[in-house]
Formats: structure tokens, sequence, C-alpha cells
């Protein structure tokens, strides 16, 4: 999957679309999910422009790779969700259903989750 610079969270990032911001530093950004999954529901995604986990992985810096995993730590200290459990989740590409080119990581919690996979539409 080819980067799009108009795909939503590049237009978020560059302040063209609002978002509800949870936490933000040097490499990353992480915002409340639109159509929220469960009672948390939070976006972490790194600045820069990557696709996927495996582009993230293959030609992001070690800051930011680092960054982008301590976020998602913090976020869920941040929402409360550390101690009673929460799942991290990154779609990719088309098996995995990944709507936006956009690599993010969704953070759920605050209810038990149900089970990991879940049968094809
Ligand atoms: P994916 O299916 O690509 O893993 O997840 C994309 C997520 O982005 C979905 O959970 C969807 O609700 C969320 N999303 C799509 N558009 C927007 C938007 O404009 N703002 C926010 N905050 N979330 C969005």
């Amino acid at each position: 999957m080819a980067y799009d610079s108009n795909n939503i969270f590049a237009r978020i990032l560059r302040g063209e679309i609002p978002c509800k911001k949870v936490h933000e530093d040097q490499h990353t950004l992480a915002f409340h999910d639109i159509q929220p999954k469960a009672p948390v529901h939070v976006l972490v995604i790194p600045k820069g422009a990557y696709v996927s986990w495996d582009d993230f992985h293959e030609r992001a810096s070690d800051a930011e790779q680092a960054a982008l995993s301590r976020a998602v730590g913090m976020v869920a200290r941040l929402m409360g969700v550390a101690e009673g459990g929460y799942r991290v989740i990154c779609n990719v590409g088309r098996d995995g259903l990944q709507e936006v080119p956009h690599l993010h990581l969704h953070v759920l919690g605050g209810r038990t989750l149900g089970r990991m996979i879940g049968k094809p539409d």
C-alpha cells in the first residue's frame, strides 16, 4: 500500500482536521478514535509518513520507534486502563482490514474485550 499524503491522519497531523488529543511528543500523536469500539479507544500514530508496521520498522529511526512504543504505554496509563488491562491492535493491509493508510495502533480498554479475533464479516 502506497503512502497517500492526503489520508485522514496526515490531515490531522497537519492540523487540517481536528482531533481529541490524548498525548503528543516530537515523534507521536495520540487521539480518541472517532467511532470508539470500547469505553477507551485511542489511536497512537507516528508523525512520520509510514503506512504499516513493517514499513515503520524498516524506515523509522530508533528514536521514532522508541517513541511510538513509549507512547502506547503512556496512553494506557493516562487513560486509566493499565491496571485493568487493555489491547493494542495494529491492522495492516488488505487482510488486516486497514482503512487508513497511515500506521496507527489502537489502544482499547475499559471493559472486557472479548476474544482476540472474530470471524470475517
Ligand atoms: P483501521 O481500520 O485502519 O485500523 O482503523 C482506522 C480507525 O480510524 C477507525 O477505528 C476509525 O474509526 C478511525 N477514524 C477514521 N477517520 C477518523 C477521523 O477523522 N478522526 C478520528 N479521530 N478517527 C478516525
